[in-house]
């Protein structure tokens, strides 16, 4: 069993019923059980074009899934909730997005994946949902842990608290 971080985000429609469905949308797979999920929060959209501001949250699970069939439910679970994939515009509007921040202490380069999340360590929208449940993590590549690589952020303060706790 693996203990895995993902990342959620959405900045279409019901963007927090999203972020709820895919959350147990991928708990309802057998190899997959959440653990813990973080508040849900709202951000600015970052490197994308876009005005919709994006809710994010990340979750905690366990699964013996090896990383690319995590992706690839992953993937399923975006496609069951209408996500389009444009490939021209790699930041556009999406109604999910779910990535793989980490796979246990896994440090993967593949075609199709890169573990630990290539963007963690400068999106705010990913580590301050994860400080709610992970403060103490160590990023295997960085060994720092979560907090401390967000007090090297340039900035932190883009992050505003959306909603409540699930
Ligand atoms: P996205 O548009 O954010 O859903 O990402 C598109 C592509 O990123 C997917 O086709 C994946 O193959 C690739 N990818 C690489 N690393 C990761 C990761 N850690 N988690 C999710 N997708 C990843």
């Amino acid at each position: 069993m693996a203990i895995v971080y993902l990342s959620l985000g959405s900045n279409l429609g019901d963007r927090l019923g999203y972020l709820q469905q895919a959350t147990s949308l991928l708990n309802a797979v057998p190899e997959i059980n959440v653990v813990s999920t973080s508040s849900f929060y709202e951000t600015e959209p970052w490197q994308m074009e876009s005005e919709n501001w994006v809710v994010n949250a990340v979750i905690q699970a366990v699964t013996s899934l090896s990383p690319e069939k995590l992706l690839d439910e992953c993937q399923r679970i975006e496609t069951l909730l209408g996500r389009k994939r444009e490939p021209q515009t790699k930041y556009s509007d999406r109604t999910i997005d779910i990535d793989i921040i980490f796979y246990d202490n896994m440090v993967l380069n593949t075609e199709r994946l890169t573990i630990p999340h290539k963007l963690f360590h400068k999106r705010a929208f990913m580590m301050v949902p994860m400080l709610e449940i992970a403060q103490d993590f160590v990023h295997p590549l960085f060994k720092k842990t979560i907090m401390e690589l967000y007090e090297e952020l340039d900035n932190p303060e883009m992050v505003l608290l959306y909603g409540t706790r699930v």
